[in-house]
């Protein structure tokens, strides 16, 4: 990625950011190089939770264009100030939100029940937008967690595709706490090969955070989901 080049004019948060863009940037092109791919296959979405709208202008200043958020009361009005950005919805979503979601996402990366489809496909048919799909694997037994299990997804994915305002773009995970990350994203990565044999255009895997980029992009992340490591910890954010 090309690192924004209006240095002079980024105040001190926009330097500090610059520096760890800079960081992440070399961490994705490290992990891709040592896998034997090109680094332009890796996107970077920038997840933005719980910092100002200002830190995503400083973001897109640098030169990030694709930033993620996993709640819509805090996404929807940052989406609605910096429209010019690929929004990427990253976290568990209720029906009631979809029609909101929609109005701004150009992706979501955490579908993971019939009942959302239906309930997205028609909020983006009533916006007149086509929306990006990645089905959420789930990794361990436990349902509370987000995430559908690997035997749910090929009905999910047909459902996808019959959908008129969906597009079925892939598979996103989040490895199990305490899991080691290469192992998981091994077996995401496997399952998610699986749903493209019958499903080729779920190229996207979107895999990886701050602390497992790297063992992400091993195992064949196409998008990296990257927030502690860009803009630092969210321990100003109480909620
Ligand atoms: C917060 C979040 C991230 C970013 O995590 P970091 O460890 O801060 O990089 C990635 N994916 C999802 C689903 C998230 O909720």
């Amino acid at each position: 990625m090309r690192i924004g080049n209006g240095a002079t004019e980024l105040d001190a948060r926009g330097r500090e950011i610059a520096a760890n863009l800079q960081a992440v940037t070399g961490r994705i092109g490290g992990a891709a190089r040592a896998a034997g791919r090109d680094p332009a296959s890796v996107r970077l979405v920038a997840v933005t939770k719980t910092f100002g709208v200002d830190d995503v202008r400083r973001l897109a200043a640098l030169g990030v264009t694709d930033v993620g958020e996993n709640r819509d009361q805090e996404a929807a009005p940052k989406a609605a100030a910096v429209p010019a950005l690929r929004w990427h919805f990253i976290g568990q979503l209720q029906r009631n939100k979809a029609r909101s979601v929609a109005s701004y996402a150009s992706c979501v990366h955490s579908v993971d029940r019939v009942r959302l489809v239906a309930a997205l496909d028609l909020a983006a048919q009533q916006a007149d937008r086509t929306l990006d799909i990645c089905l959420q694997l789930r990794l361990d037994d436990d349902p509370a967690h987000g995430g559908a299990a690997s035997r749910q997804l090929p009905a999910l994915a047909d459902l996808v595709e019959e959908a008129g305002s969906l597009r079925l773009a892939g598979v996103m995970c989040v490895p199990p706490s305490g899991a080691d990350p290469d192992s998981a994203f091994a077996a995401a990565a496997a399952i998610a090969a699986d749903l493209r044999r019958t499903h080729p255009t779920a190229s996207m895997f979107s895999a990886g955070m701050s602390g497992d980029l790297e063992a992400a992009i091993r195992n064949g992340a196409t998008h990296v989901r990257v927030g502690t490591a860009l803009l630092g910890g969210r321990e100003h954010f109480l909620g």
